[in-house]
């Protein structure tokens, strides 16, 4: 009976920990690449990983094997340690089968070998091939209340540790009561460490599902919309296969929240997803859908073209307009418009998106509530589509010195589309709603949120135009004062009651084209109850040359000072224009030099 030398117990305890913890640190990171969800890996490097963990273990393995060889003394000590790394290779998480048979097979092969080099008895060989691989099953393919059940991990630990040492007669009985309570320790801070790793390894994947899913309407986000898009447009000009974007927006569902709140609105908004979920499962076939704003999903289809999905798009369009939503004993309608477009050969999907919203954006121009497939509009039912619509151009203007742009001024443009482009509407008598709304929606085009809008005497003075412009002042977040721009004027007294309006509402008045001598002396009057002037290079530059030119523009400035107005030289073409307006002491221009009107989404 050999003496249990418990000082040397604790040495090899010791040991053996921090042995454990430096492989389990090791094998952890390993583990993450190979089978792991919270780090990005490709599947080429992801495979080789899979390999390299039970190599590598087989290398430490027979490091251990030679260590007893040479180091007889200590045999228990490097045992223990590879019975635990033998565990810890068939009884690993998330294994595909593959890798967990060749992981049972790496630990009979080390087994075997162990055998032939005299390290184990054959009956022992048996016993221990048949526990570890029954431990390893029942852990595999553990199910129910057994998956968490710490008894079950800590019943195979023990049996593992008796089976492997209390047949090893040799040693003493003491000695190998001490060896296998080293053996659980470690044992116990391998299963610790994994079922910590295993926690956040769960958590990182709830996390990332709440990035993926959005949470009122359950259909994937905008964030996955991105990662998935991308890998499928490059997938479909690998393999050279079609895919179509449909983009669609609920109409006018800003009036649905005003009207009903916003809670009814997102009720609404559930209803809607999950009415186009079912349309779309009805039929077969490979699409996702994503919520890619407030109200706007998309629908990537693969390998279809437009023509192969269209009757399916129109079946979304026709259920979501005849669906009746019932929010709160209420019944709401709401309609769709959608862009469809075709991805093309050679493009990314930045540029499909863009060609979908703009898609999106001709059925909103053609009255709303239909479809657009690249560029035509299809005339659904027996509504007719409107045949114009407006928009805002935008043009800068801005600090001379620096170039940074101030605000930008809205100019009406009308679609034709006879000619199939913008141009000037034959006349500006837009309603207040209208132009409400083209106003919010410029708004929310713009870089930099500041706006000067042009009006009409008539239109400045309508009371009903005068409050819609401020409570939209009031409504909306700007970087700078909403400007009207007048281009004519009314008469004085008018002038002296509306300006006090607009300017209790903070919204500033300019006066628009000052441009020759006459005009200024007409406006003259109204400079007290006004902010800013403009004036109009271009038209005193037809009439008069260098120093005149230069004489007006100085004395129409000094005006301007006195009565403590901006000044704001429009119609800057060239760097020379630019340096006269700054060489007099002008700061604010405006002019093709700096910017020309265009499409402020197309910006
Ligand atoms: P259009 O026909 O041009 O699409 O008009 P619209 O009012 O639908 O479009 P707009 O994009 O100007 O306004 C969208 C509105 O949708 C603004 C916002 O209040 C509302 N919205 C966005 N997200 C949500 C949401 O999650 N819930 C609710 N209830 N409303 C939302
Ligand atoms: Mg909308
Ligand atoms: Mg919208």
């Amino acid at each position: 009976m050999e003496f249990f030398n418990w000082q040397i117990w604790v040495v090899h305890l010791f040991l053996s920990l921090i042995i454990v913890m430096g492989y389990t640190a090791v094998h952890g990171v390993l583990w993450e690449m190979a089978y792991g969800t919270t780090q990005k890996v490709s599947g080429g490097v992801r495979s080789a990983v899979r390999v390299i963990i039970p190599l590598w273990a087989l290398v430490v393995l027979f490091t251990l094997s030679y260590a007893m060889y040479i180091d007889p003394m200590n045999d228990v000590f490097y045992r223990n340690l590879q019975l635990v790394f033998v565990c810890i290779q068939v009884m690993d998480d998330n294994l595909d089968l593959f890798s967990y048979v060749v992981r049972v097979g790496v630990v009979y092969v080390f087994l075997f070998l162990s055998f032939l080099g005299g390290a184990v008895s054959l009956p022992l060989l048996v016993l221990n091939g048949v526990t570890i691989l029954l431990a390893s099953v029942v852990t595999r393919w553990r199910r129910g209340w057994l998956n968490d059940s710490y008894l079950l991990v800590g019943l195979i630990l023990i049996m593992l540790a008796c089976v492997f040492w209390l047949p090893q007669t040799h040693v003493a009985l003491a000695n190998r009561l001490a060896i296998m309570v080293t053996y659980l320790a470690m044992a116990t801070y391998v299963f610790i460490h994994w079922h910590s790793m295993r926690n956040r390894d769960n958590r990182m994947r709830m996390l990332r599902q709440r990035a993926d899913i959005d949470s009122l309407t359950q259909v994937k986000t905008y964030s996955r919309f991105h990662d998935d898009v991308a890998a499928m447009v490059t997938d479909a000009q690998e393999r050279q296969t079609a895919l179509t974007m449909v983009m669609l927006d609920i109409d006018h569902f800003k009036s649905v929240n005003d009207e009903y709140g916003h809670p009814s609105g997102n009720d609404v908004l559930v209803g809607v997803s999950s009415l186009l979920d079912d349309v779309l499962a009805q039929h077969a076939g490979m699409h996702q859908i994503y919520r890619t704003g407030g109200e706007e999903f998309n629908i990537v289809f693969q390998d279809a073209k437009p023509q192969d999905v269209i009757a399916i798009v129109e079946d979304c369009w026709r259920q979501v307009r005849e669906h009746d939503f019932v929010v709160g004993g209420q019944h709401i309608q709401v309609t769709i418009s959608v862009g469809v477009t075709a991805l093309r050969p050679g493009e990314g999907y930045e540029e499909t998106f863009k060609r979908a919203d703009n898609n999106l954006y001709m059925s909103k121009r053609h009255g709303r509530d239909t479809i657009t497939v690249d560029g035509v509009t299809e005339q659904l039912g027996d509504r007719q589509i409107a045949m114009f619509t407006y928009s805002y151009y935008t043009q800068a203007i801005v600090d001379m010195q620096t170039g940074v742009t101030v605000r930008n001024e809205l100019l009406l443009r009308t679609f034709d589309e006879t000619m199939n482009q913008w141009r000037l509407p034959d006349n500006f008598d837009i309603s207040p709603a209208t132009q409400i709304d083209l106003l919010r929606r410029t708004l929310g085009q713009l870089e930099v949120p500041a706006m000067s809008v042009n009006l009409r005497q008539d239109q400045f003075t309508n009371l009903r135009m005068a409050n819609s412009l401020i409570s939209f002042a009031h409504q909306n977040e700007m970087s700078a004062p909403l400007v009207v721009e007048l281009t004519d004027l009314p008469p004085l007294a008018l002038m002296e009651r509306y300006s006090e309006l607009y300017h209790n509402a903070g919204i500033q008045l300019y006066i628009d084209d000052i441009e020759s001598e006459q005009s200024f002396a007409t406006a003259r009057p109204y400079l007290p109850f006004v902010d800013g002037v403009k004036f109009v290079l271009q038209n005193a530059r037809r009439d008069s040359e260098g120093t005149a030119l230069h004489k007006r523009v100085v004395s129409w400035q000094q005006e301007a000072k006195q009565y403590g107005v901006n000044f704001v030289l429009e119609g800057v073409e060239s760097a020379a224009d630019a340096e006269k307006g700054l060489s007099l002491g002008i700061t604010l221009g405006e002019g093709y030099y700096y910017s020309r009107p265009a499409l402020p989404y197309l910006r």
